[in-house]
């Protein structure tokens, strides 16, 4: 089996498409398996949602999706996060806000665990640093978690006890072994490591192992959606520069 590991994709369908090629070009997919944030920020949330529903899929609520549908507020947010969230939820049709409302905060996959942030706080925790990679581990009870919500990849594996990160990087294949990991697998509509290509990751259960790849897509073609749509300058200039 495998499965596309993809998160906030932050509407942006220019930028899910070429992942969706470039996994199919690498071998292909039997299941996407998304991290949550599947709106927000960018130009396309229904062309993305559609998308993403013809797939056999896996996904979790983010906060940029709970936001959309209104369950829960964008006080929490930016100002451009939240004149885009509004931008969103006005534009959703009820089939969208349907899949988006429905989504679990908490998936189960084989030994996967699937949530937005972290387990502690599925829709707003950052799991960057050990004292929330360990609680996450605390609440593991699958050997490997899945997380988005930082747009940062990484890999953090639990040593006696001890949370170490690392990065995970481009073409990296990590083999599933006795230790416990939690997994990042970077963002594809809005990368903030420093690289404005979209970054996904691949699972192979044969291989027993996740790799990491970057997809170049056509960035100004999102761009000129975002800025006839409206959306706020600074979210149009930061995926040419990936931060
Ligand atoms: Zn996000």
């Amino acid at each position: 089996m495998r499965a596309l590991i993809i998160s906030d994709v932050h509407s942006n369908l220019e930028a899910l498409q070429r992942v969706m090629d470039d996994a199919a070009a690498r071998g292909g997919f039997d299941a996407v398996w998304c991290l949550g944030d599947v709106v927000g920020y960018g130009p396309d949330p229904e062309g993305c949602i559609d998308l993403l529903s013809r797939q056999e899929l896996v996904c979790v609520a983010g906060n940029h999706d709970w936001a959309a549908v209104g369950r829960i507020g964008v006080e929490q947010f930016n100002d451009r996060a939240a004149q885009a969230a509004l931008w969103t939820a006005a534009r959703l049709k009820r089939d969208h806000v349907r899949f988006l409302a429905g989504l679990a905060l908490v998936e189960r996959q084989g030994d996967f665990t699937l949530a937005h942030g972290s387990l502690r706080d599925p829709v707003w925790e950052y799991l960057v640093n050990r004292d929330s990679a360990l609680n996450t581990f605390s609440r593991l009870t699958t050997p490997y978690c899945l997380v988005g919500h930082s747009h940062l990849p990484f890999l953090c594996r639990e040593r006696d006890g001890v949370a170490e990160f690392a990065p995970f990087a481009e073409n990296e294949s990590v083999s599933l072994g006795a230790s416990r990991m939690i997994i990042n697998p970077g963002s594809v509509g809005q990368p903030r490591d420093g690289d404005a290509r979209a970054s996904y990751a691949l699972y192979d259960s044969d291989e027993g192992a996740v790799t990491r790849h970057r997809a170049a897509y056509n960035v100004p073609v999102t761009q000129e959606r975002m800025r006839r749509a409206g959306l706020p300058e600074h979210l149009i200039w930061r995926l040419s520069h990936g931060r």
